[in-house]
Parts: structure tokens; sequence; C-alpha cells
């Protein structure tokens, strides 16, 4: 199996959560991204098909000369499908837009059908015409989910049947236009299918991409590439809303002597445990990551210092209190320091608040190790 194959199923059955007939219903996260992948593309393709609309006057010309001057406003009535790229500019949600496209599609069919009435034997020679709305929403349609455009194709193939039983298609011959549309539908319908299946191999690839890119593989913690711009982000926040964020630093103690006496993947063992501690003394707004080495830091936010110091107290504690098998088989014990440092009540900025953190960490270190330091803007001030 491809590392890429194997990241992709072990992480993102669940990121996907495609539901029971797999990627026929994407999930709720993939359609977002796919609209705004083709949000642009689409409102192009709208604009361009507006004039495309208008200008195959050309094809009413060379039908039927005189009936085509009477045809004229029809066609210019195509540039209608401009108006999409409003909508493509304003509306967010992919429901809507979807509704909106196949609306428009559906009322350029309309309209195909009341030109071809003004040509003489329109109905017959427009058959043919009739397959630009089989594969032109191909085109328009790339941002919406694959379920969707399988009823649109549906229903836009199916329109002119209806329209014609109404009576408002006189001459429309339903064999010639079922053995034309019907079997290159369907074959739209595979399109779609490939398309959006093609969709979700690179979404689904880009995201284990994305993820293993901010994920420590080792203790499957975030990493330093995901934690510092979120800190920066989550500080900025925080000191708008004026809630105050804590910082911990954590490192282990004399690692080396433990990657000296028991080797250097009983140390990873250690690693893990520590992850392992932390994932689960944290609450879920919490973030932990493993900045490198045997170094972690928690951000936690709405927390005051002391509150933190809590949480570190009791990750400091149940790390003291936990045994390690080395993988010769010995028991151990380890110790980890811990600096706290809070942002509140100013604009600390992360940097600023990491170095306090840091500092905080020294002090622990400095003062015998397996402590927690707190160091508070106020106290710096001091
Ligand atoms: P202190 O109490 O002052 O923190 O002492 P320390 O020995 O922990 O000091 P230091 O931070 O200098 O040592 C970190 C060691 O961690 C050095 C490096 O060899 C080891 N190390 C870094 N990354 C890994 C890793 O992924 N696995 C293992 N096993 N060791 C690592
Ligand atoms: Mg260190
Ligand atoms: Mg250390």
């Amino acid at each position: 199996m491809s590392p890429t194959k194997i990241i992709r199923g072990k992480i993102y059955e669940k990121a996907i959560k495609p539901g029971r007939f797999g990627f026929i219903f994407e999930s709720e996260a993939l359609r977002n991204q796919k609209l705004e992948d083709y949000r642009s593309f689409c409102s192009a393709m709208f604009f361009l098909s507006g004039f495309f609309g208008a200008a195959l006057w050309v094809w009413d010309y060379v039908t039927d000369p005189l009936g085509s001057m009477n045809t004229i406003g029809l066609r210019a009535g195509y540039l209608f499908l401009i108006l999409m790229v409003v909508a493509f500019k304003y509306v967010s949600r992919w429901r809507l837009l979807a509704f909106l496209s196949l609306l428009a599609i559906l009322l350029a069919e309309v309209l195909f059908i009341v030109i071809l009435n003004r040509l003489n034997t329109g109905m017959i020679y427009g058959i043919g015409g009739f397959m630009i709305f089989a594969f032109v929403p191909m085109l328009l349609l790339q941002a919406f989910p694959l379920f969707f455009n399988m009823i649109q194709a549906i229903l836009v193939a199916g329109a002119p049947h209806m329209l014609a039983m109404l009576g408002y298609a006189p001459g429309f011959q339903h064999d010639h236009y079922a053995v034309l549309i019907w079997p290159t539908v369907s074959l739209m319908m595979l399109i779609y299918f490939a398309d959006a299946y093609n969709y979700r191999l690179r979404y689904e690839i880009e995201l284990a991409l994305k993820h293993a890119s901010l994920t420590d593989s080792m203790t499957g913690l975030n990493n330093r590439r995901y934690f510092e711009p979120l800190l920066k982000q989550e500080i900025a926040r925080f000191s708008r809303l004026k809630h105050p964020v804590s910082l911990m630093m954590l490192d282990i103690d004399h690692f080396k002597k433990i990657n000296d006496s028991y080797g250097h993947m009983t140390g990873d063992l250690v690693i893990c445990q520590l992850a392992d501690i932390c994932r689960k003394a944290i609450r879920e707004i919490d973030v932990v990551a493993r900045l490198g080495g045997e170094e972690f830091a928690i951000m936690l936010p709405e927390t005051s210092a002391v509150d933190a110091a809590r949480v570190a107290e009791r990750i400091r504690t149940t790390v003291e209190k936990t045994t390690v098998k080395s993988l010769a088989g010995a028991e151990f014990s380890f110790t980890v320091s811990i600096g706290v440092a809070e942002s509140f009540p100013g604009d600390l900025s992360s940097d600023k608040l990491v170095t306090v953190a840091d500092e905080a960490l020294y002090q622990a270190k400095e003062s015998g190790r397996n402590r927690v330091e707190i160091k508070t803007l106020e106290y710096k001030l001091e």
C-alpha cells in the first residue's frame, strides 16, 4: 500500500464522513471546499455562457434566416446568465447557489424552446441544440456535489419532454429527442461521477498531507508548525476580548540521562508517555503540542495563570507517579519541569508570552526541577 493510501485510510475515514453511499454523498466539509475551489471558475463559465447563448443566434440565422429576425431579442436574453456572476460573488452557501444555477440552466432551456418555436421547423432542427443542455452544466456546476449534478442532469434532460407534453413545444419529437439526449445524459453522469471521484481523491490527499505536516508523527500531537500560528491568532483574539490566555512550557528533566541509561527507544516511550498524560489532563479547548525533542507546550484559553498552574501541577504529579518500563524490562520513573505564563490583562504578543513561559520553565529547572513556576505579566513588571 502506498504511504498516501495509509495516511488517507488511517486518518481521514473520520474527517471525510462520506455517509453510506461513499462519495455520492460527499461530506459537508468537502462540499464547502469544492464550492470555494470552483467558485471563480463557475462564475467565469456562466459569464461566458451568457455570451455563448446570445452568439448562437448565428445558428438561428443559418437554420432559418427569416425566422431568425424574431429571435434576436430572445438571444440577447441569454445575457441574463451573466447575473450568476453576482450570485457566485455574494452567495456563500452551496445549496442556494446550486439551486440558482439549476434555475438559470432550466430558464436557458425554456428560452431555447421559445426560440425554436419562432423558427421555421425549429423543433426538428432544434433537437441537436438540446445537446448543449446535456454538456454545458458539466462546466457550470463544477462547484456542486455529485448527487445534485445527477438530479440536475435528469431534470434538464426531462424538461423538454414535460414542456412538449404541456403543449409548449409544438412539433417536438419525443423519440428523436430521447434517443439523442438520454444516452448523452447517461454518459455525462459517468463524467460527473469520474469528476467527483477525482475531486474527492485530491481532497483526501490534500487533507492527509495537511494533517501530516501539522502533526508530530511519534506522539500524534500537534507540532510547532501548527501550534505557533494558532497561538499567535488566539492571543490576538483573546486580547481583543480582554480574556486571559495561559501558556505552559514543559520539559522532561535530565532526559539525556534517560536516553543514556535506557536507550533512545525507551526515551521515545517516555516522550509518548508524557504526551498521553498531557492529552488526558487538558480540556477540549486547550491545545497541546510537541515543540521538539522532549519539549511540549500547552495553550489554555480563558484560563488564568493560577488555574493553569493547577493543571500543570496535576500533570507534574501524574508524571512523577507514572512508571515506565524500559525495553530491557527495567522499571523507572521520570519528572517534568513546567513554566506557566499568562497574557492577561494586556496585549502581550505571542513571542513575548513564549519568552515569559520559557523564563518560568528555566526558573523551574534552576530551582531544582520537578517543579511548576508561574510568571505573569504583572510579575514581570514588578
Ligand atoms: P534538563 O533537565 O535540563 O532538561 O536536561 P535534559 O537532559 O533533558 O537536557 P536537554 O534538553 O539538553 O536534552 C534533551 C535531549 O533529548 C537531547 C536529545 O538527544 C534528546 N532528544 C531529542 N529528541 C529526542 C527524541 O525524539 N527521542 C529521544 N529518545 N531523545 C530525544
Ligand atoms: Mg530540552
Ligand atoms: Mg530536558
